[in-house]
């Protein structure tokens, strides 16, 4: 098969054309660097816009386009001397990614993110491979610099893909989210560890041609640690963990980008490596953890689960249940109602219900507010993602540490499928695995409102303090099932 440009130069013969000149510039590399250009001007602008609710699906569609140009320029770079293979990924790839994504649950959409970003890092791990290959199988010198990138890359992406693939299985609950670890688990992951830096090393300073399995062995033992590294991170630190292992893609990409010369893989790689720092950050500081006290001190958590009687027993407390009718008359009387949105209302998907309860208690001049706790749900901007889809105004979410002083003057405090974000284990337990992250402090309210199913434990497996609160009622059920009664019965009171 020829490359695109020779085909193009076909196509424009057979058609009795002389289009050398056309050709020329569309492949001329000055052209593509400046497709390369705009493309990376598409990525930040789409970025910035991703940073708000309101214009984020523009972003996402503008940095879209990029990459349609970036792929296109790379497609008519003259140094693709072959597109089989490539039509072979096309064909196998845009449909499985297409729908897939139009499937995707809304709740299954953390998982598939993780996925996602686990095969951005495989594929540069597999770059790395190849190029290797090539350059071992026909003796071809690269420079230092070319090597460094290369050997980051392939460790880098080689661990991002596996520990991906294990933080997939844990947010899909296919494997357990409690820590896995095995007894001296730390010492083989260092030894493993500095072996492969080890033997990248030797890749880098040895010279002559090094034999191709040494590049095979790094990239299996790279494996090894992005599984050993994810498994026993506990459920409650796992938004650290995934945004670590995004900007560790986003850092392999770019390294395989200065290997390769591609500049718009260079810039879009650093994009992603920069963000997904800032938001490991970000996380790190919402749970108040240290990075490298969740990723090597197995945090999160043993995280026995309490059932319901164990639970009641172990607090010696009871457990109120109430109905909606009562919840109606609690909420119709009350001046300020906060609401605490939680997975579970993913889960639901009542986002709608509950933006519908909201007006109705505005319709009696009620103040209505959302506490948003940055962890809330299964991946980073989960609520306000779900609550900009019931296009619930921006005014009204409220971060956490803004709206944790409101509590003591609120009267009701209605947290919708939410659990380890308002457990009081992670301020009074020490022995707690959330112990220090802080929480969305509804156990100030004046009464307290829970929507859940059952006295089931959430993501980070543990019993939660704030329902023996005797200020505490439990409403069971579905949510969005539980919040349509209450709006039946809020139009009635
Ligand atoms: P939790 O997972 O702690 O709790 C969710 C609760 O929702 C459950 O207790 C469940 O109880 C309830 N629920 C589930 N389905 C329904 C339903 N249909 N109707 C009503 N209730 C329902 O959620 P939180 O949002 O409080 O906390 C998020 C947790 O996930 C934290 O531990 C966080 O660290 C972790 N995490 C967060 C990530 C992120 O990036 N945001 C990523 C990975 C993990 P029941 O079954 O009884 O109904």
């Amino acid at each position: 098969m020829t490359s695109l440009p020779l085909a193009l130069e076909c196509v424009t013969e057979a058609l009795g054309g002389s289009c050398d000149g056309l050709l020329k510039i569309i492949t001329n590399p000055n052209l593509i660097n400046v497709a390369y250009l705009v493309a990376i001007i598409l990525f930040i602008v789409g970025l910035k816009k991703l940073t708000s609710p309101a214009t984020a699906r523009q972003g996402n569609f503008i940095a879209g386009i990029g990459m349609m140009i970036a792929l296109v320029a790379t497609l008519l770079d003259r140094q693709i001397v072959d597109y089989k293979w490539i039509l072979v990924g096309a064909v196998a790839g845009v449909p499985l990614g297409w729908i897939s994504a139009r499937k995707v649950k809304m709740t299954a959409m953390p998982e598939m993110v993780a996925l996602f970003n686990g095969v951005g890092g495989g594929a540069v791990a597999l770059i790395a491979l190849t190029e290797y290959y090539t350059w071992t199988q026909h003796g071809i010198g690269i420079t230092t610099d070319v090597e460094v990138a290369s050997v980051f890359s392939l460790i880098i992406g080689s661990i991002s893909f596996w520990g991906s693939v294990i933080a997939f299985l844990k947010l899909s609950e296919r494997i357990t989210g409690k820590p896995v670890t095995f007894p001296g688990q730390s010492i083989v992951n260092s030894l493993i560890g500095l072996g492969v830096l080890g033997a990248g090393g030797f890749l880098l300073f040895s010279t002559g041609m090094d034999p191709y399995w040494i590049t095979v062995a790094i990239a299996g033992a790279a494996a090894f640690l992005g599984i050993t590294l994810v498994l026993p991170i506990g459920g409650a630190d796992m938004p650290v963990v995934i945004s670590t292992l995004n900007a560790m893609t986003g850092l392999a990409a770019a390294a395989a980008g200065f290997a390769l010369g591609n500049n718009s893989l260079i810039v879009a790689g650093m994009i992603v490596g920069a963000s997904g720092t800032i938001l490991t950050n970000l996380m790190a500081v919402a749970m108040n953890r240290t990075i490298p006290g969740v990723l090597f001190g197995s945090f999160g958590g043993s995280g026995e689960t309490a059932g319901p009687a164990g639970a009641a027993a172990e607090h010696g407390g009871t457990v109120q249940s109430t109905d909606a009718a009562s919840v109606a008359i609690l909420m119709a009387y009350a001046q300020s109602v906060i609401v605490v949105p939680g997975y579970g209302l993913a889960v639901a998907q009542a986002q709608h219900t509950v933006r519908e309860m909201a007006d109705e208690l505005e319709k009696r001049d009620i103040s209505v507010k959302y506490a948003i706790h940055p962890v809330a749900g299964r991946m980073p901007g989960h609520m306000n993602v779900l609550l900009a889809e019931a296009d619930v105004p921006y005014d009204q979410l409220v971060e956490m540490d803004d709206i944790n002083p409101e509590f003591e003057r609120t009267d009701v405090a209605i947290v919708v499928g939410a659990n380890d974000v308002t457990n009081p284990a992670a301020k009074t337990s020490p022995e707690s695995p959330i112990y220090g992250m802080p929480i969305l402090e509804v156990d100030q309210a004046h009464n307290v409102i829970v929507l859940k199913r059952s006295m089931s434990a959430g993501y980070a497996g543990i019993d939660n303090e704030l329902y023996y609160n005797p200020k505490t009622q439990m409403l069971f059920g579905d949510a969005k099932a539980s919040l349509a009664e209450i709006v039946n019965e809020l139009k009635n009171v």
